[in-house]
């Protein structure tokens, strides 16, 4: 008999483990410990978002749904796009409702990717995008993005990347792990080059109602590019609904449409509660998302001051919920850093190579963690930086605002 690894598609083994995956199996190995690692947010979802929930179990709401969702919620999701982007998108054959953006992601690349085909990915990137695209038969190319250009990719960067085999180009601003936001003026580099060499574009936009410099450009609404952008968004991150699994993919209907078949062949439909909960975050949910960006700004900035005054330079993240300072004047590596900084003062963060090679020297600190945790964390991370040779300053932290409240539970991977 082989070993039973043999019978594993080679493509599987292939995959290394996430490397946040393999981190946070030391963090629940540890007691005591404060963790600004989880990309989730620390707020229960809104009230009136799990009543409307509740209340369609009450009423019987407990079967499938149509494949691409509930038409009423696709109506409402086109509402909300065309309010945001100022792109009409058709709810009939243009939306489909997925199990999370990474369902959406799952289905785009596998219904555009052929064997070979180049995908462009910059980096560092959100760790599911290489391996969807490993998974699909794809060729990962990464593009590095640096500090110095606020973690940007450009259309001349992407230009030196492309090959005859080039396909698709997968965006994704505001971006996790670093925080950086795309200007309107670049996408409209980049959408040229797109139309340019013919390329299509993933862009994850689960963020994109987490900005505190600008508003969100998104790029189907740019000229040219509604046709060539499949756009991905949910509700996990803006509405506090990681644990719903419920999000988006809006598109070209022949895209859509061959998404939806993976879709109706895989999953079927999203779940129908969840469905319903998204329905009434789209429709009643503005206030509550709007008090948690409040909430994000403020802890943004306290984050972002207090690695500064630590000697780490940091970055100024203008969306999503991390902060991505660089740790390489403390002479440990990212690895080092994390797990030192977990051994030594119980303060949980990811390292920056998890998100590939170019977050080296970096980790990755998330502050959706309520003020109390990370005014403490902070405390143990100048300890810390203190002993390894760093001379940080006093820090200060704002009071919490009313309302604010502990999560109930935690330890996903995002
Ligand atoms: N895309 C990005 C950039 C993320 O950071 C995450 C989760 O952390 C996801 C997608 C997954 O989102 P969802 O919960 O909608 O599947």
């Amino acid at each position: 008999m082989k070993t039973w690894n043999s019978y594993v598609n080679p493509l599987v083994s292939s995959l290394p483990p996430s490397g946040i995956r393999r981190f946070f199996d030391l963090v629940t190995e540890t007691k005591g410990v404060i963790s600004l690692g989880v990309g989730e947010p620390d707020f229960i979802t809104p009230w009136h978002i799990r009543e409307a929930c509740i209340y369609s179990l009450e009423k019987g709401y407990t079967m499938y749904t149509s494949n691409h969702g509930l038409l009423a919620l696709r109506q409402a999701i086109a509402a909300d796009l065309e309010a945001a982007c100022g792109v009409t998108y058709n709810p009939k054959n243009e939306i489909l409702v997925t199990v999370g953006v990474s369902e959406g992601l799952d289905l785009a690349v596998r219904a555009l990717t052929c064997p070979g085909d180049e995908v462009l990915i910059p980096e560092p990137s959100y760790v599911s995008y290489a391996p969807c695209v490993l998974l699909a038969g794809g060729k990962v190319i990464t593009v590095p993005t640096t500090m110095n250009e606020g973690f940007r990719v450009t259309a001349g960067k992407i230009e030196a990347a492309l090959t005859p085999r080039t396909k698709i180009l997968i965006l994704s601003y505001p971006n996790n792990p670093t925080g950086a936001v795309m200007d309107r003026r670049t996408l409209l580099e980049i959408a040229e080059l797109v139309q340019a060499r013919d390329l299509l574009v993933i862009s994850d936009e689960i963020y994109s109602r987490l900005t505190y410099t600008g508003e969100h450009t998104c790029l189907a609404g740019l000229p040219g590019m509604r046709e060539r952008t499949v756009l991905l968004n949910g509700f996990s991150k803006a509405y506090a609904m990681t644990g719903w699994r419920i999000g988006y993919a809006a598109g070209n209907p022949d895209f859509i449409a061959a998404m939806t078949k993976i879709h109706q062949y895989t999953l079927l439909c999203a779940p129908i509660t969840a469905q319903m909960a998204a329905l009434e975050a789209l429709k009643n949910g503005r206030l509550a998302m709007t008090q948690m960006v409040q909430q994000y700004n403020r802890r943004r900035l306290l984050v972002m001051h207090a690695f500064r005054d630590m000697g780490l330079p940091c970055f100024e993240p203008g969306g999503a919920f991390y902060a991505f300072p660089e740790i390489a004047g403390t002479g440990l590596s990212s690895e080092e850093f994390a797990e030192r900084l977990l051994q030594e003062e119980k303060v949980a963060v990811v390292p920056g190579n998890a998100f590939g090679p170019s977050g080296e020297g970096f980790v990755r600190c998330s502050y959706a963690a309520s003020v109390e945790d990370l005014t403490e964390a902070f405390r143990r991370l100048a300890a810390f930086c203190r002993a390894h040779g760093l001379r940080p300053k006093t820090i200060s932290a704002p009071r919490p605002l009313p309302g604010e409240r502990r999560p109930l539970a935690g330890g996903a991977t995002g």
